[in-house]
């Protein structure tokens, strides 16, 4: 029995130590795309942490079903960084953006803290029109990846002049005092109002107010640094989604690729606060309900709903009344499970199956027609 114990113990150190780092085959090249129809918009939704029990948990908050449900294509993803089996944000959102598998950390850069042009600098560059939204400060890993180039991802005010080097055409998150309360001194919101953008704050008026010119790009910043959580009554996420497909596809007849990030289901989940990280998912719900409006009216968009990692472990119990799910977690980190992806419309066949975060990014790309566009 002693030594059955002790075989055990060394066949489990053994396992343990081949996943202590990702799988070796990595950087097979995907499949070629081979879609019926190509999509001219692509509006890629990202989950931040949310897996499949935050997604369970949010349909059966709600008796309805979520608007998550309507996409008819399901995927899973493997979700590992170059290094980790557990990935960060950073290299969650580079693996999207630009299709390759970096360090935690690395915000559009690969292993060699080389910049890796991005999907949203690729479209840009084809003359289509691009747009960012999240629930956090627009300068924050999960955006911040899409248009920027660091190798760390808390230098937000490193990051925030990316958005004078690059076409975007409309942004919305937190994160003002990056761009207006600077070390060094340069006030980036005139910068952008000198490029001609109509850029509005928290402070001046709320989102609903806003009425977003097409003729011009349009910024709307919502905090200081990072947005409240819709515990505490942040509401413009849906709203953000419901006012930026209609914009973007009149700012080029070339069409758009536009990312809108629920951030804050990680946050709640990091806090194992089971409460809010459904009031996080619903809230994100309801921005894919006003996506998913846009798409279903526009034939041409393409839907893709995914996340860059699980948060939490969350696991769904018995409560004490049979009929109550009790939300548990196991971590107060990411974990390394898959995650699935959700997609609608035009070119939605290629993300069923299993597959890894850069082939969501070479898929996209595909979907685009983007492949042509000149390496920086
Ligand atoms: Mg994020
Ligand atoms: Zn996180």
């Amino acid at each position: 029995m002693k030594y059955l114990i002790l075989l055990s113990a060394i066949v489990l150190a053994f396992q343990s130590s081949r996943w202590l780092s990702p799988p070796a085959s990595l950087g097979i090249a995907p499949e070629p795309v081979a879609a019926a129809r190509l999509p001219r918009n692509i509006i890629l939704l990202i989950g931040d942490g949310m897996g499949i029990a935050q997604i369970t948990a949010g349909i059966y908050a709600r008796a309805d079903k979520l608007h998550i449900e309507r996409l008819p294509i399901t995927g899973l993803m493997k979700t590992h960084s170059a290094k980790n089996l557990i990935t960060d944000s950073a290299a969650g959102a580079t693996a999207f953006a630009c299709g390759c598998k970096t360090f935690n950390g690395a915000i559009g850069v690969d292993t060699q803290k080389r910049p890796c042009r991005t999907i949203l600098e690729d479209a840009a560059t084809a003359g289509m029109a691009t747009g960012l939204v999240a629930t956090s400060s627009i300068t924050h890993a999960t955006p911040a990846a899409f248009i920027a180039h660091v190798s760390k991802r808390s230098e937000m005010e490193e990051i925030a002049p990316f958005f004078l080097k690059t076409r975007i055409d409309f942004f919305i998150g937190g994160g003002l005092s990056y761009f207006n309360q600077r070390a060094d001194g340069r006030d980036l919101c005139r910068e952008l109002q000198a490029n001609g953008f109509d850029i509005y704050t928290y402070q001046q008026r709320p989102l609903h107010q806003c009425r977003p010119d097409p003729t011009r790009p349009f910024a709307w910043f919502s905090a200081d640094k990072e947005p409240e959580g819709v515990h505490k009554g942040r509401d413009y996420l849906p709203l953000a989604a419901r006012i930026a497909p209609p914009f973007l596809a009149q700012r080029s007849d070339k069409g758009f690729f536009l990312m809108v990030e629920g951030s804050q289901i990680d946050w709640a989940c990091h806090k194992n606060n089971g409460e809010q990280a459904v009031q996080e998912m619903l809230d994100f719900d309801n921005a894919i309900g006003e996506v998913l409006r846009f798409a279903e009216q526009n034939e041409n968009t393409l839907v893709i709903v995914t996340a860059d990692h699980e948060t939490g472990g969350m696991a769904l119990l018995r409560g004490g009344d049979k009929k109550e799910l009790k939300i548990k977690f196991s971590t107060l980190n990411h974990t390394a499970t898959l995650v699935p992806v959700f997609a609608y419309g035009p070119g939605a066949e290629v993300f069923s199956g299993v597959y890894d975060n850069t082939d969501l990014h070479a898929k996209m790309k595909a979907l685009l027609q983007l492949g042509t566009v000149e390496a920086r």
